[in-house]
């Protein structure tokens, strides 16, 4: 390997090497299964400091790696013996409120972009869990609880600016490298490093109606089938989720159902409360959940919500699968698993799509399987070592079940490391060729590879345009 000691010409941020404070804390990412040593961590203050790590890895053949929120389950965010490229200093964020745009640094999470946007009663679709990193989940495509009215968070997205393979500054947009443009709405972080996202926002809250209802497992069959029905009518202003998790030891939870599996149902309404209680109204009106905390409450509340069961430091297997249709007997299995995790931290959560997202064309942006209007994340998350195989064995247990009902497709953002069979599924063949090319003219030696990997196809000439 290379020597690292080296100073990196035109650098301004921070460099951590082993042995430095702070360097054990930067390389820690959300999965503890993960503990990698990069050969120095280079937290970047600006553009330029991006460009100037790239180029330092390159001279010094350093495998490169890029830390965005580091929620990663396969920890791509930090690479032994490489050079980390940390986004973690560059948080500037300004608002347009009147073009309803947000410049967003590469590096902010989606509690920082929430809090921004919300200051304008304005907001974009954006994670689950607000420590999530824009960039990793934007590139991914980005589900949230706005998608079904918004769009994913890629379908918002105006303008793109790049640091490439070569070192070299980009702009992406529909007019400007647009094949680059359409790779970066769901193909990853495979085609440079984004190190400013521009995207459209638009009138949301600051108060909205929405929580959770939380059911005791053994009302699972009828609730999911309910639910189920319930979203396939309801309008794109209704974002939902199930989350089958345990009961957490809160004063804020019935005492009887502590401790026990329980499945919650998410809600936010996009738009009016008063509107919101009616088209809510079936779902709240299903049975006497154990617990309903569904009321009118801040957007960045409820982006918040799920944040305690979602910690940095547990250790996680996740996978995840689309299914076009959820038939009683899909209902069944699921709740018969789902209801009986392993562990007391693992969340398996059935996200319903559909409305906007459906509606944008297919061929618009690297993400595909529009249709499929369920969701699935099985996310496994247990504390002790000695734990690790019954989980991951429980979590592919699970999965295996459910196949029979899966469209072959998955969502990259939550899969694991599970081969580049299935990076292609989350794109299907014809796309999946397609990034390829525009990889082989972006990234040829596949400087980027550590993420969900799309390897370069065959080459074709490359016409970067450095600004
Ligand atoms: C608790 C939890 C909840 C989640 N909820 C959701 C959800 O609601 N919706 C959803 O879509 N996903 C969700 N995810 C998945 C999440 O979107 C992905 O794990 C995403 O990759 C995380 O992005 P990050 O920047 O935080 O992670 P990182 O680990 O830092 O990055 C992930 C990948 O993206 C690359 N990358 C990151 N930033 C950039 C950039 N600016 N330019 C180029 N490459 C970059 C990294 O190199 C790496 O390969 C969730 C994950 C967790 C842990």
């Amino acid at each position: 390997m290379a020597e690292t000691t080296v100073e990196l010409a035109g650098f301004s941020g921070m460099l951590m090497r082993p042995g430095d404070a702070g360097y054990d804390e930067a390389r820690q990412v959300f999965n503890a299964m993960i503990d990698r040593s990069p050969a120095v961590i280079a937290r970047c203050s600006s553009t330029a400091d991006v460009s100037a790590a790239v180029r330092y890895a390159r001279a010094h053949d350093l495998a490169v790696s890029v830390y965005g929120g580091g929620h990663g389950v396969t920890g791509a965010a930090v690479v032994d013996g490489g050079v980390c490229i940390d986004l973690r200093g560059m948080k500037g964020v300004s608002v347009d409120p009147s073009a309803r745009t947000v410049r967003a640094d590469g590096g902010l999470t989606w509690g920082e972009l929430d809090g921004a946007t919300q200051e304008h009663g304005l907001a974009v679709t954006g994670g689950r869990v607000s420590s999530t990193g824009i960039g990793g989940l934007a590139l991914g495509s980005g589900s949230g609880w706005l998608e079904r009215k918004l769009g994913f968070t890629c379908d918002n997205l105006l303008e793109a600016e790049v640091v490439t393979a070569t070192g070299d500054v980009v702009t992406a947009s529909d007019t400007e490298n647009p094949e680059l443009f359409w790779a970066l709405r769901g193909g990853g972080g495979n085609f440079g490093i984004v190190t400013r996202f521009t995207l459209r926002l638009h009138q949301v809250g600051p108060i909205v109606l929405g929580g959770m209802l939380m059911y005791p497992a053994f009302m699972g069959h009828e609730l999911v089938r309910f639910w189920r029905d319930f979203m396939l009518k309801a309008p794109d202003e209704v974002g939902s989720g199930l989350a089958f998790l345990t009961a957490p030891h809160e004063d804020f939870v019935p005492e009887p159902v502590r401790g026990h599996p329980v499945i919650g149902v998410i809600l936010l309404y996009a738009g009016d409360v008063e509107e919101g209680q009616k088209a809510l109204a079936p779902m709240l009106e299903f049975g006497p959940p154990g617990m309903s905390m569904v009321q009118p409450m801040p957007y960045v509340a409820l982006q918040q919500m799920i944040d305690p069961g979602n910690q940095k430091g547990f250790l996680n297997y996740w996978s995840g699968d689309f299914f076009t249709e959820l038939p009683d007997e899909a209902v069944d299995t699921l709740v018969d698993l789902a209801t009986q995790p392993v562990s007391p931290l693992t969340q398996m959560i059935l996200v319903a799509g559909g409305g906007a997202v459906a509606r944008v064309d297919d061929n618009a942006t690297a993400f595909g399987n529009r249709d499929a209007p369920w969701n699935m994340h099985y996310l496994s998350m247990w504390v002790d070592p000695a734990d690790t195989q019954t989980n991951i064995d429980y979590t592919k247990r699970l999965c295996g079940a459910m196949k029979p009902w899966t469209t072959g497709h998955v969502y990259l953002n939550f899969i694991g490391d599970e081969g580049a069979g299935r990076v292609e599924a989350a794109f299907g063949p014809e796309k999946f060729a397609r990034l390829q090319r525009i990889k082989a003219q972006w990234d040829p030696q596949n400087v980027f590879c550590h993420n969900q990997n799309i390897p370069p196809g065959a080459s074709e000439v490359v016409v970067p345009q450095p600004r």
